[in-house]
């Protein structure tokens, strides 16, 4: 017999459980925005699947630049690469989905334009060193800091998306 039962109802609202699935902050950066390309690689996430839960278009300052980057504060490309992320206006957004972090560090694709694979972000759209287009958490930890430092809790938004069992579900 087919009927909305027990057996239904938790696979329907699968997605509904994985409301508090990882999340991970992109940051759509200044040669990015300047070059035009927001939208297409905006595109790339939704088309994914994965669920925008938060955006700020912003002009990062050096200090928030310098604790984003804190980790590589002794290389010696740090303060060029805290001018350039300064420079101008980026879009940060906050992604979430199983998995999100090692998905979206895959769409980006290497540091280097020059090193990164056709297919990924960088590979299709840079060849530079130091202007790559886009930031991505590459750990839990890092995402869970990372997004603190642009984001108050009540600035990401739960919610479901109305097509999150076509995406999220499984067909067997
Ligand atoms: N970067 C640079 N020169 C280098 C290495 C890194 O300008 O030799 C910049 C580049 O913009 C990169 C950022 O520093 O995105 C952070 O470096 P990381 O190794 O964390 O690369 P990512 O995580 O962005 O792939
Ligand atoms: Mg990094």
């Amino acid at each position: 017999m087919c009927s909305d039962s027990d057996e239904l109802w938790p696979k329907r609202y699968e997605h509904s459980r994985r409301r508090m699935s990882e999340r991970t902050l992109l940051i759509i950066k200044p040669d990015c925005i300047q070059r035009h390309l927001t939208g297409e690689i905006i595109g790339r996430f939704e088309r994914k699947g994965l669920k925008l839960v938060a955006a700020k278009f912003m002009q990062i300052s050096e200090e928030l630049s310098r604790q984003l980057y804190a980790v590589h504060q002794n290389k010696p490309f740090f303060e060029g690469l805290v001018k350039s992320l300064s420079s101008s206006p980026s879009l940060v957004m906050v992604w979430e989905a199983e998995g999100v972090i090692e998905m979206a560090r895959k769409m980006m694709g290497a540091t280097f334009g020059y090193d990164a694979e056709p297919g990924t972000i960088r590979g299709d759209f840079g060849c530079s060193k130091g202007y790559n287009l886009i930031h991505g958490s590459d750990s839990a930890e890092s995402a869970e800091q990372e997004i603190q430092l642009f984001f108050k809790p009540n600035e990401t938004i739960d919610y479901e998306l109305a097509d999150g069992n076509w995406l999220y579900g499984k067909n067997d």
